[in-house]
């Protein structure tokens, strides 16, 4: 651990060592605190370094002119001041001393003096160890490194002053947990448990930012299990643990809870599809697919459970989860429109689907097809290995068939064979009512048959519209 902090202060001296030297000179005390600490002791890279110092937020700006090449107030009310220097994000804090309640519409913060008692405000105890600058002196006074090494998160104190001065330290150690691959301490988990209806105060922003993180990280499962069975879940996103108290179609032992981790893992195995990093879109999508589960069952007389239309009813149940943790339209279009596709697939059976279904099946997934053939194969749980192989090849069918018609075709720009100023000419109408219909008219007849020709599209056109006027 010694030589990977060592390592990564070496990495980090271009900045520490100048920041270091200007708040010595000047009087001030500044350490690297939190996350980049942390994660130099696992022998990681942090991205944005935080400092902590004595200084207060207009000595700290101050003391930044002339060293940053940006610099900014990012809640003067937190004493916050952050800056960037080439590719280095920087954010300096003034020590904290007493606990701020977030209720409390109160702006200022007390300021502390003392490195120790500002670490001592802080949430877990792997997030409260700091370097001293320029000195590289490590300070630990709560054992950081010990549960570090031991895998756990604490607190530095009582987990039950903790979660009262910042409710939302429940959703982090979820996140942490996720992040870390760490468990957490009993004492702290029964405290999330007993004291889980507090999250109600904490904003719906703030919420969403660490369900987010707890998503898109590497164990999204340690962290979403201890969610559920601590009571969060039930308050921040009550989708999931109902999903508990079902019974799978098929399996009727194996409960949609399970299942729904296993897609979400199955999807994070399928991601590389989509080039990137961790895609919160789809693993969100994996988590919120069966949703519509609990609202739709309905026991049959011969035995069987149906759940009839749980695709357009979970679309609905996400949406409105996703609006109320305020995400932006755009992840909300296209979490719910992945969880209405995900059993359109289905009625693909061994590849009996026509041309016109393939594109009416593109053209629905719009941008989102690559995660909607994540979700669909992620969405196969059987045990029964034949059967998974089936699917999956009948998947790679539908995958071939799609490429093919795409080449010809460029379906994801699917256009009917005539514009609207060609319909407009042609009709001698100008825009209304009538030439939106006529357009969707074109445009389906362009689905099912595929390219017309302009010529045919003129006369198909005609003919819709001696029909309509007949009427
Ligand atoms: P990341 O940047 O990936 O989110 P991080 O560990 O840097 O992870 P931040 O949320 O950036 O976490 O917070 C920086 C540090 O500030 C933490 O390591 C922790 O010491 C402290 N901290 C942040 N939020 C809280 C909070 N709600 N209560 C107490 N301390 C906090
Ligand atoms: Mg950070």
């Amino acid at each position: 651990m010694q030589r990977s902090v060592a390592e990564e202060l070496d990495r980090l001296a271009p900045v520490i060592d100048e920041l270091g030297r200007r708040f010595a000179d000047a009087g001030h005390e500044l350490a690297l605190v939190g996350g980049p600490v942390r994660d130099a002791m696992l022998g990681r890279h942090h991205h944005d370094l935080d400092f902590t110092t004595s200084a207060r937020p207009e000595q700290t700006e101050r003391l930044l002119h002339g060293w940053a090449d940006a610099l900014w107030d990012v809640g003067r009310d937190f004493g916050t001041i952050g800056c960037r220097r080439g590719d280095w994000q920087v954010e300096i804090t003034t020590y904290r001393a007493e606990s701020y309640d977030p209720t409390s519409r109160k702006p200022e913060v007390s300021y502390g003096d003392d490195l120790v008692g500002d670490l001592g405000r802080r949430d877990f105890t792997v997030n409260a160890m700091a370097v001293r600058l320029p000195s590289r002196e490590i300070e630990d006074p709560y054992g950081g490194v010990v549960d570090l090494a031991h895998r756990v998160i604490r607190t530095p104190g009582t987990p039950e002053d903790s979660f009262s001065d910042d409710p939302l330290r429940m959703m982090r150690a979820a996140r942490f947990a996720a992040q870390l691959g760490f468990e957490v301490d009993p004492g702290v988990v029964a405290a999330m448990s007993a004291m889980a209806e507090r999250i109600d105060i904490i904003s719906a922003e703030r919420v969403r930012d660490e369900l987010v993180k707890l998503v898109c990280a590497p164990w999204p499962r340690r962290g979403l299990a201890l969610l559920v069975e601590t009571g969060l879940a039930q308050r921040v996103l009550p989708e999931l643990p109902a999903l508990a108290l079902e019974r799978d179609e098929h399996h009727r032992h194996k409960d949609v809870y399970e299942h729904t981790l296993t897609v979400l893992e199955q999807a994070i195995d399928l991601e590389h599809r989509l080039g990137g990093g961790p895609d919160f879109v789809s693993r969100f999508a994996a988590l919120m697919h069966d949703v519509g589960k609990p609202r739709t069952r309905r026991f049959l007389d011969d035995g069987t459970v149906t759940f009839h239309h749980h695709d357009v009813v979970g679309a609905k149940l996400t949406r409105k989860r996703m609006k109320a943790l305020r995400f932006s339209n755009d992840e909300i279009d296209a979490v719910s429109s992945l969880v209405e596709l995900h059993l359109r697939f289905h009625g693909y059976g061994s590849g009996e689907w026509t041309d016109s279904a393939v594109r009416r099946y593109v053209r629905d997934a719009g941008d989102q097809l690559e995660r909607l053939h994540i979700l669909t194969r992620a969405d196969c749980t059987t045990r029964n290995k034949r059967k998974a192989d089936r699917l999956r090849r009948t998947y790679d069918d539908l995958e071939a068939r799609i490429a093919v018609l795409a080449e010809q075709e460029e379906l994801a720009a699917i256009r009917p064979d005539l514009d609207g100023n060609q319909i407009m000419e042609v009709l001698g109408l100008g825009p209304g009512r009538e030439v939106g219909e006529a357009y969707r008219h074109l445009l389906e007849l362009r689905m099912d048959h595929g390219p017309l020709g302009e010529e045919r599209a003129t006369d198909e056109l005609r003919a819709w519209w001696a029909a309509r006027s007949a009427d």
